[in-house]
């Protein structure tokens, strides 16, 4: 768009407005195009009415399917919601596996006044353990290493305990640890057994 207007110190230009669409991001026009179609529109006719309107009032629709038959139509509504219920099942299922995953912080005693500390489940957030442990081998200046437990699952065993420490760096977000929600930390201490009492 081209501007002719002079700059005055005492008046803000006030920027072109492009509205887009809270829920799925885009610009309102390629709501229709996205996996969230239904709930796009429920949010544009609460945000703006009149835009609400103009997009989607039956004039806008009959003009916009005008060149459809009546069986591309229904169709094309079928193809949506089918779409839709698709796109939210698996949306649903991943965040319901997210937050049944616990990261699992744990002290192990190896003997008197010698710790380790095992990292476990950082990797259903999406996070490369290999990158982490370097991280942590990096500010703890110790050994950080991605290992297989008993279980035969991967998790990050740095030398020395740095449990408090990881958990605060999990709280901030810290580097790659951005993300990593802190309510689904679970810190566990493991003592050496006693042989004798
Ligand atoms: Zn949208």
């Amino acid at each position: 768009m081209a501007s002719t207007t002079e700059e005055n110190p005492n008046q803000p230009i006030s920027p072109v407005q492009v509205l887009y669409c809270e829920v799925c991001t885009f610009p309102l026009e390629y709501c229709e195009f996205g996996s969230s179609f239904t709930r796009c529109k429920e949010w544009l006719q609460k945000e703006d009415p009149d835009l609400y309107d103009k997009y989607y009032s039956e004039e806008a629709l009959q003009a916009k399917l005008g060149t459809l038959s009546l069986e591309a139509q229904t169709k094309l509504e079928k193809d949506t919601a089918k779409k839709e219920a698709k796109a939210e099942a698996k949306a649903d299922a991943a965040l319901k596996k997210k937050m049944a995953s616990q990261i699992t912080i744990k002290r192990i005693e190896r003997n008197k006044r010698k710790h380790v500390t095992s990292v476990h489940g950082l990797e259903a957030f999406g996070v490369d353990l290999k990158k982490v442990a370097k991280m942590f081998a990096q500010k703890f200046a110790t050994g950080a290493s991605v290992t297989k437990n008993p279980q035969g699952l991967e998790e990050i065993v740095i030398q020395g305990d740095v449990s408090g420490e990881i958990v605060e760096m999990i709280e901030e977000g810290t580097g790659i640890l951005k993300g990593v929600p802190k309510d689904n930390v679970v810190q566990i201490e493991e003592k050496k057994k006693k042989s004798t009492d």
